[in-house]
């Protein structure tokens, strides 16, 4: 029955004429990396970590204001937001943060190393340190018509239990979200999933195009 049921995304895929987005030249000096923006012209780009508009306060990637990804996770992205347009044509994705150089992983974990926040941050001497570092992960939510991110019950970047995404009907009934913060939420899953991504269990707006042994074995890390 799953193996059935698995068969129906690309089904749907298939109905709406799915084509191929073009995808401009590297980044980064590399060719497997690209601009998002390129295949997604309307995306909304507001990297949170090259402003001080984040959880520490100060800008780390310096002049890096661009949404760059590996061009599997671009087309990836440029899928779910097709899938986005189809359901509602005057919402947009809107990325809080995507490639992430290891040079910038290991000056954050330099930050909060031994502090509160320690667990939000990858540890860049691990196995695969963070998906971000090798533009296979993307942070984003989705703004209305008017341009206004939709309520997700939390900010981008919240550290606790209300940006999890495994207790959501449970967090409902204790009144700590409403139907529609996690209706929200759904949408940008369901788009996201239908896509290829792979969700985070404790984060809401962040997105894997491939698993950790995965990204090791096909993406390159971004030095
Ligand atoms: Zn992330």
């Amino acid at each position: 029955m799953l193996k059935r049921l698995a068969i129906i995304p690309a089904a749907l895929g298939l109905a709406l004429a799915w084509n191929e987005p073009s995808i401009g030249a590297g980044a980064f000096g590399r060719t497997d990396l690209v601009d998002a923006s390129t295949a997604i012209p309307a995306l909304r780009v507001d990297l949170k970590y090259a402003t001080s508009d984040n959880f520490l306060h100060r800008n780390v990637y310096g002049d890096l204001d661009r949404c760059f990804l590996h061009k599997e996770a671009a087309g990836m992205l440029a899928k779910a937001d097709h899938f986005l347009q189809a359901e509602h044509p005057k919402y947009r994705l809107h990325v809080f943060d995507c490639a992430r150089p290891r040079r910038v992983q290991r000056e954050m974990w330099a930050i909060v190393k031994g502090t509160a926040q320690e667990p939000y941050v990858a540890n860049p001497n691990d196995k695969t340190g963070s998906i971000h570092n090798y533009g296979g992960a993307v942070d984003l939510t989705i703004d209305d018509a008017a341009g206004k991110a939709l309520d997700m019950g939390t900010p981008f970047d919240f550290f606790g239990d209300l940006a999890h995404i495994d207790a959501e009907q449970a967090l409902i009934k204790r009144g700590r979200l409403t139907k529609v913060q996690v209706a929200n939420r759904a949408l940008l899953r369901q788009v996201m999933m239908r896509a290829g991504f792979q969700p985070l269990a404790v984060e809401w707006w962040h997105f894997n195009s491939a698993s950790p042994n995965e990204t090791r074995r096909r993406y390159r890390i971004i030095e």
